[in-house]
């Protein structure tokens, strides 16, 4: 049978690292097996369903290449179907009315609670003979079994089973006449032709009782597979309801799509001791036996090691791409200064992200408003006013503008002065770049060409006049 797997997810919320990861364990998994890999859309929670989560969704598996051969699917669009489903269900008593009030339900539980018993329905109207409060409110509820076990064979944690006298009859039709999560899963599920369902630990519970519907419909039970979950760093719970970011942020803060998802993968999963993974690999090689039971914990520093990585790894030509919307964002027009991928060549095992990078490359482009104080203080001063000078009228002088040619300049003007070379290199950051680091300066002045190189000078040198307040001739 054709492998497909399904991404489910509620739209309840932003698209955090949890459910990405599962959505990756079971797009992997249905590309690894020539399958077929479904979004639905499980909107039927409609006070807490909403749009934004929905784009969040589309957005964050857009960006991250998770594509999806059929779907999106919503729930909501598919009432018809699970009413036509509930009414066979009813017709051949799987399930059930159940007139009891919001508030004889809650008198029961408290009832049972301080009896100190387990809370659950107890299935009042479960033989009722006659449905005699016709114009009364119902729910509808699923006829379970009330005697034996339901086990199934969990890929990840291997024989898990539950006694059906623990499961009371579930609502699987609400008294507005919408049906719940736990019955539109199996009918969508069953529908779609699901062969693996690949999903948080969070649903472990609903599984025996949604093996047990398919089953009144003598359905096939898919295999199930349940992820476990994933800490923050303070060892919380990532969740929804906890405000969990947004996986698009991490776009905005300069992650690539192949640091985040070899991240992601290794959260849980591993091959060996291998570290990283390109996508066609993990197309190759995933597998559900080596996910982690245990959970796991997202550590920040990893995710920036891995885009360090990746920024430094991928052919130059598709990072520079990448960076020059960075760079936009940031109204850094690139047109106006060096070519963007030299200058990534030179810099790019400096940096974490692109947005940092991004941050970086401005002065390449725009003059620099102010100098920073710090620096200021210790190199615009009047000591190195006359060797700004000199250097600036020999690279004025310059007709060829080359590595070598300037090396020679700079060079020798640290012999001519007697200052070591490694102070005049700070001195010309500073001037610069507008900091004390950066990488090599003659590329730096090489790479900003002679016109701004004069200009920052210049700048430099009537900074110095002004703020000494002397007069220099
Ligand atoms: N909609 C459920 C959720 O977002 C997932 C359901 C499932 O995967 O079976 O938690
Ligand atoms: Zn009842």
């Amino acid at each position: 049978m054709k492998v497909k797997t399904r991404f489910a997810p509620s739209p309840t919320g932003n698209l955090h690292i949890g459910s990405i990861r599962t959505a990756l364990y079971s797009w992997l998994f249905a590309r690894r097996h020539n399958g077929k890999f479904v979004l639905r859309i499980e909107d039927t929670d409609f006070e807490r369903s909403n749009s934004s989560s929905v784009q969040s969704i589309f957005q964050g598996l857009k960006w991250l290449g998770l594509n999806w051969d059929e779907g999106p699917y919503f729930q909501t669009e598919r009432l018809k179907r699970y009413k036509e489903v509930i009414e066979i269900m009813l017709k051949t008593g799987n399930a059930y009315k159940c007139y009891c009030s919001p508030k004889e339900i809650e008198e029961e539980r408290s009832k049972q609670i301080s009896e100190g018993k387990k809370p659950r329905y107890t299935g009042v109207c479960r033989n009722l003979k006659t449905q005699y409060n016709i114009n009364k409110q119902y729910t509808i509820r699923f006829k379970n079994p009330t005697f034996g076990k339901v086990t199934f064979e969990d890929k990840i944690r291997g024989k898990i089973t539950f006694n059906n006298i623990e499961l009371d009859d579930l609502i699987i039709q609400r008294s507005n006449g919408i049906p719940t999560y736990n019955f539109c899963v199996v009918i969508d599920d069953l529908d779609m032709n699901i062969t693996h369902v690949i999903r948080g630990e969070d649903h472990i519970n609903n599984t025996p009782r949604q093996i047990n519907i398919l089953k009144s419909l003598k359905a096939r039970i898919p295999i199930y597979a349940h992820v476990s979950m994933i800490l923050n760093e303070n060892g919380k719970k990532f969740s929804k309801r906890e405000n969990a970011e947004n996986i698009i942020e991490y776009n905005k803060k300069g992650f690539l799509p192949e640091a985040l998802i070899n991240y992601i993968i290794r959260l849980g999963w591993s091959h060996g001791n291998q570290e990283i993974f390109t996508i066609s690999e993990l197309k190759k090689l995933f597998n559900l036996d080596a996910i982690n039971k245990s959970a796991s914990t997202f550590s920040m520093k990893k995710l920036l090691w891995l885009n360090k990585y990746y920024i430094n790894n991928l052919p130059l030509s598709y990072v520079a791409n990448l960076l020059k919307d960075y760079m936009k964002n940031e109204n850094i027009n690139i047109e106006s200064g060096p070519n963007l991928e030299c200058l990534l060549n030179l810099y790019k095992n400096r940096f974490h992200t692109l947005q940092d990078i991004a941050y970086s490359f401005r002065f390449f482009y725009e003059e620099f408003k102010f100098f920073n104080i710090k620096s200021d203080n210790k190199y615009l001063i009047l000591k190195n006013f006359y060797i700004l000078k000199e250097i600036y009228n020999k690279l004025k002088q310059l007709s060829f503008w080359t590595i070598e040619v300037l090396s020679k300049v700079i060079n020798n003007q640290s012999i001519e002065s007697n200052i070591e070379l490694k102070e005049i290199n700070i001195l010309l950051r500073v001037v610069l770049t507008g900091s004390m680091h950066s990488p090599n300066i003659i590329s730096i002045i090489f790479l900003l060409g002679k016109e701004k190189t004069l200009s920052r000078f210049k700048k430099a040198i009537i900074f110095i006049e002004k703020t000494k307040n002397k007069n220099i001739n």
